[in-house]
């Protein structure tokens, strides 16, 4: 059972910045972590409004933050603040994770240990599998970049928007990773047989909502052995899981991804391994 964090003259601030953030369950999550470990820090959220980020991160650096994870709508935002930006984050596009530097504040992002962990944990030929990615949006990014990470053969991102497709397609040009295939949704019938590993990154299915990306019919075009993913974790299981694991397909859902990417966040700025089950458990604790 996790202690509540004591607050001393000493304590040392990270926090989360987003704009609304009431939802967030990232203070939980690493205030858990922090009392588990007994370290002299406490993580706060931040309600920055975009027109106030520049003056917000000032103020941290004026305050001593040391570090901050940054969500919706600064991760792209914050980037011209940053003095370096890891390559994956410069991949990406976008920001999840500051620290301190020397010179100022650093930038990476934590998304994609998130996204592949528990991936890493399956017995696949990654090599020899064919992802497909459903949305081309801010997630996506993460999901392609780490789907290159783990050798996938080929890597197709399926989106309602022909220009944002090819604009998504033009983007990893001059990054380490090779642009994704880009395909309409009609084009999908045709993608699913293939499919080893299927992504859903659009907000479909999220709470209040219990739609599915995909009509129940056409997760029976999914190969054997085929693995579901879906970014969303409320529900739990989001009806894309259910529908998925009635076919047989295994099925994984955004919980772990969310911890995962926290733990990595957390374990940079402690420099120290941190307690993955203790913040699993905090998180899984407040969505039952
Ligand atoms: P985003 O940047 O807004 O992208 C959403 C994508 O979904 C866009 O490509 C959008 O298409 C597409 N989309 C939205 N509604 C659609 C619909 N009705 N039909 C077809 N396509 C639709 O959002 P994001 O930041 O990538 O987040 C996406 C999801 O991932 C959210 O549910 C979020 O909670 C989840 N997420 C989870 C984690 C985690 O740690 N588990 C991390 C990040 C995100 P257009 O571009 O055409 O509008």
């Amino acid at each position: 059972m996790a202690q509540s964090t004591r607050i001393t003259a000493t304590i040392q601030l990270l926090g989360v910045i987003g704009y609304p953030i009431a939802h967030s369950l990232s203070p939980i999550m690493h205030n858990a972590a922090i009392a588990d470990l007994k370290a002299d820090y406490v993580y706060l959220p931040f309600s920055v409004r975009p027109e106030n980020l520049e003056q917000a991160i000032a103020g941290f650096a004026a305050v001593g933050l040391q570090g901050f994870n940054v969500t919706i709508p600064h991760k792209q935002a914050v980037m011209p603040f940053l003095s370096e930006i890891s390559e994956i984050a410069q991949a990406i596009g976008a920001v999840n994770t500051v620290y301190r530097t020397e010179q100022g504040w650093g930038g990476t992002n934590t998304d994609v240990t998130g996204f592949l962990a528990p991936l890493w944990a399956q017995p696949q030929q990654w090599n020899q599998t064919t992802a497909v990615v459903l949305g081309n949006g801010g997630a996506a990014r993460a999901v392609v970049a780490g789907c290159a990470q783990l050798g996938c053969a080929q890597v197709q991102v399926v989106g309602r928007d022909r220009q944002k497709l090819e604009a998504f397609h033009h983007s990893w040009a001059g990054s380490p990773f090779s642009p994704p295939a880009v395909y309409l949704w009609e084009d999908l019938p045709h993608l699913l047989p293939q499919a080893n590993l299927l992504v859903n990154t659009t907000p479909i299915g999220m709470y209040p909502h219990s739609d599915s990306p995909l009509m129940p019919d056409e997760f029976k075009r999914l190969p054997a052995g085929a693995i579901a993913y879906d970014l969303i974790y409320t529900p739990r299981p989001t009806k894309f899981l259910q529908l998925a694991e009635k076919q047989g397909a295994i099925a994984l859902d955004g919980l772990e991804m969310l911890i995962q990417q926290g733990a990595a966040a957390l374990q940079l700025w402690l420099g120290q391994p941190v307690p993955v089950e203790v913040m699993r458990r905090s998180v899984e604790k407040v969505l039952t």
